[in-house]
This record gives structure tokens, sequence and C-alpha cells, in this order.
């Protein structure tokens, strides 16, 4: 087990909200849950804004809001996903590599993950989530580059253990890194230790140079 470090690198504001809300896809409540299960700060702004939420709909109905008010309300709920209830994952803090959210996908802590290789010694398990977006665990060897990869839209990154390294910034433990399709990163794992991360994309992640180094070691024999 690693110390505890400082998570330098938060759930945006934005997301909190739509977490609390209950409207985010699957795979990102995931992420967000398994973030604040390692983050006490965010765990607090969370339970706040669960209250804040409550406080609003009590004097909402206590005013005597308007049928059209209601309905626009009403409408709204209605139109996220369906299984929006079942979508935000609890929280729990628990011991172990994998956050408790995590190992309720998992149905067990690291020696439960049945890895993929994806070359170059980067391993990949995708959870099952509802398809609007993807959840992985990704294994990076440490020194190792994450492969090159696509996506579209919104991807959310939290370090589970290890630490990583792109463009940006460095991630360790309980960090987060929010980057759009416009974002062409290339995360590199410490030197120091196996870099385990849960990654939530929009749509299909693709590997875009898996295939070549695949091959590479074939190539070389
Ligand atoms: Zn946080």
């Amino acid at each position: 087990m690693e110390t505890k470090q400082e998570i330098r690198h938060h759930i945006s504001p934005a997301l909190l909200t739509a977490y609390a809300a209950g409207t985010l896809p699957e795979a990102f409540s995931l992420v967000v849950a398994a973030h604040l299960s390692m983050c006490d700060a965010c765990r607090a702004e969370a339970e706040s804004l669960d209250g804040v939420g409550g406080v609003l709909m009590d004097d909402l109905a206590g005013v005597g809001m308007e049928a059209s008010a209601l309905d626009a309300v009403m409408a709204r709920i209605e139109a996220a996903p369906a299984d929006a209830p079942a979508e935000r994952a609890p929280i729990r803090v628990s011991g172990g590599v994998l956050p408790g959210p995590v190992r309720d996908y998992i149905g067990g802590d690291l020696e439960a993950v049945k890895w993929k290789s994806v070359g170059m010694g980067v391993k990949q398990a995708v959870l099952k989530t509802s398809d609007k977006a993807s959840a992985r665990l990704l294994y990076i060897p440490a020194g190792a580059a994450m492969p090159e990869h696509s996506h579209r839209g919104m991807e959310l990154t939290l370090v589970l253990s290890g630490a990583f390294e792109d463009e940006s910034d460095r991630f360790g433990p309980g960090d987060v890194e929010i980057a759009d399709d416009e974002v062409d990163h290339t995360p590199v794992a410490d030197v120091g230790a196996d870099c385990i991360c849960l990654a939530a994309t929009e749509g299909k992640l693709r590997f875009k140079s898996w295939l070549p180094r695949l091959a590479q070691p074939f190539v070389g024999i």
C-alpha cells in the first residue's frame, strides 16, 4: 500500500454537480465515485451538493411550484438516462488497491481483474457499463508509455496506484486528469512503479498504433 499523498487534481465542479444530479453516464459516474472514495475534499463537496439539491426541492415544493415548472423539472429528470439512479455508483471508502466502487464491478480487488494486453506491456480490462461511455482499468508498466490512442469527447483518467506524467502535468494516486478530444496526450508511467488507472471515455477508445507495436516482438525474433 502506498502512503496517502496529497491529491492535486480534482473532479471539476461541473462534473460533481452532474454526478450529484445523477445525469452522468455510468462510466463517468464510476470514475467520480472512485475519486470521491479517495478524496475527502471532493466527498465533502459532493455531500454538500446533495444537501443543496434536497433543500432546493423542499423549498420549491413548499411554495407551491407552478405545474409547468414541475413539468419542466420532471421532463429533465425523465430525459436523463432511464438507468440514472443505478448509474450513480455509491461512494464507499475502503482499503486495497481498487476503490470500493471499482471493486463492485470487478468482483474483487486487483487479483480478480481479467487483463487483456494492448501491446508493449500495457494491459486493459474493460468494465461492463452502459454503452453511452466506456470505462476501463489500465495497467502501464513502470516507465512505459500508454499506446497512442484516440477517442471522441471527454476522457477522465483517475490514478489508482503509481503515477503518470504527460505533457501537461504529473498525476499520482487519487489525481484525475480531465482531457477532451483536442488534447493529444501520451501518459508515461513513472519509472519507479507500475501505474494502474481507471479511465472513462465517451464513445469507444481506439488504440491508434497497437497493431504495429504488438507486431514488434515477432519482428524482433
Ligand atoms: Zn478531489
